[in-house]
């Protein structure tokens, strides 16, 4: 009995320091008394709760407040600076490295092209491991502050065997990071990228929280995280939110997932590109050039019509499946807001018996284009700021 007290007690405690952590990152200082007041804990509970975080370097104590009669409170800072976090993000063609601190500044960032063929996942760490060296070298960080490095990757991922099952756009299969954990000299971490952009999106956008959401990455695929009761939704075989493959039209094009009429093959970055080039035989151009183009041009906005038409269609089948709070584009797509958002918003709440526009809110990233990179560098602080695992 009396253990189990003790264990309860510990627990507890744990609970109320990540709770006291994750206010001062919101609110970045507060007094003791303040803190007492948001998370209903007692006084005492909150200074010697402080302290503890205080002598771990997560807080520190930064002069006083106004008093509001009797003693001046003290005020309590979040210490940004107390731990870091490498991201790593594995995209088609490019490898991105970010170095965070706590409040998802980013400190140093480099990048570099991703072989073309990719023979060796080995030699591809092997690069990723000198430039982690490097960004530690050149801010003379102890790898005592870092919680650890975290990979969003292109593909089905198994966060618990750290396990890349299959990356098509990679043409890798079954990579296990497991292998590289010796590569580097503090834990590795994994999630996919779609789902590593929601988890960004519903937890460093906290103030306005979002316990329930659908990310929707456009780019060469469509890939999609859920975010549900501030969990994300992987499935029995962590493979859910697989909506780019959605059948949107029968007996269409083929894909190479090996079905036919995926939405991906109509709603994708890649297939709005491909068809602008086929219809205008302009083979050099790029997405900002049509887009831009679409603003003045019939032909082009006929084919931006279209293209929305096919995004909407498989919105409305996200937002029918699972009744999220808000979907969330992400993309390069998402950086012409202005130019597609009336359009998509009106094709998706056109007369319905489901839902309307206040029930589901559709919005564009924020994090322009840093999503899934600040995903994977808050994958190794995810038991620094929750007790219980946040993957069902
Ligand atoms: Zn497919």
């Amino acid at each position: 009995m009396n253990k189990l007290n003790f264990i309860d007690q510990e627990t507890i405690k744990v609970i109320n320091q990540k709770k006291i952590i994750q206010l001062l990152y919101r609110n970045k200082q507060m007094t003791k008394q303040d803190i007492s007041k948001a998370l209903k804990l007692s006084i005492p509970t909150v200074i010697s709760n402080v302290k503890e975080l205080i002598e771990q370097g997560f807080l520190d104590e930064a002069g006083v407040a106004e008093s509001t009669g009797g003693r001046k409170p003290t005020i309590i800072r979040f210490i940004a600076d107390s731990r870091y976090s490498f991201g790593v993000c594995i995209a088609k063609d490019k490898v991105r490295i970010i170095l965070s601190n706590l409040n998802f500044d980013i400190i140093e960032e480099r990048f570099f092209d991703l072989p073309s063929k990719l023979d060796n996942f080995k030699e591809l760490i092997l690069r990723i491991r000198k430039e982690v060296d490097y960004i530690i070298s050149a801010h003379n960080i102890t790898t005592q502050k870092i919680l650890g490095i975290g990979f969003s990757l292109p593909g089905t991922v198994n966060e618990k065997k750290l396990l890349l099952e299959n990356a098509p756009n990679l043409k890798v299969k079954n990579i296990c990071f497991k292998e590289f954990q010796d590569d580097f000299e503090f834990p590795i971490f994994v999630e996919n990228e779609a789902n590593a952009s929601a988890y960004a999106e519903a937890f460093i956008n906290f103030n306005n929280i979002i316990n329930s959401l659908v990310f929707i990455s456009i780019t060469e695929g469509i890939g999609t995280g859920i975010i549900i009761g501030d969990n994300l939704y992987k499935g029995y075989n962590k493979r859910a939110g697989e909506f780019g493959h959605m059948t949107i039209l029968k007996d269409g094009d083929q894909c190479n997932c090996g079905k036919k009429g995926c939405w991906e093959l109509y709603a994708s970055q890649k297939s709005l590109v491909n068809k602008y080039k086929k219809a205008f035989g302009d083979d050099k151009n790029d997405l900002d050039y049509f887009l831009r183009l679409a603003e003045d041009n019939d032909k082009a906005k006929e084919i931006l019509d279209e293209y929305l038409e096919y995004l909407a269609e498989g919105i409305k089948n996200i937002i029918l499946m699972l009744d999220p709070r808000n979907i969330i584009i992400g993309g390069e797509i998402s950086y012409y807001k202005t130019l597609i958002e009336k359009d998509l918003k009106s094709k998706v709440f056109e007369e319905n018996n489901f839902y309307d526009e206040e029930e589901c809110k559709i919005s564009f990233s924020e994090l322009q284009g840093n999503a899934s990179i600040l995903g994977a560098t808050l994958l190794p602080m995810e038991k620094l700021f929750f007790f219980s695992e946040k993957v069902i």
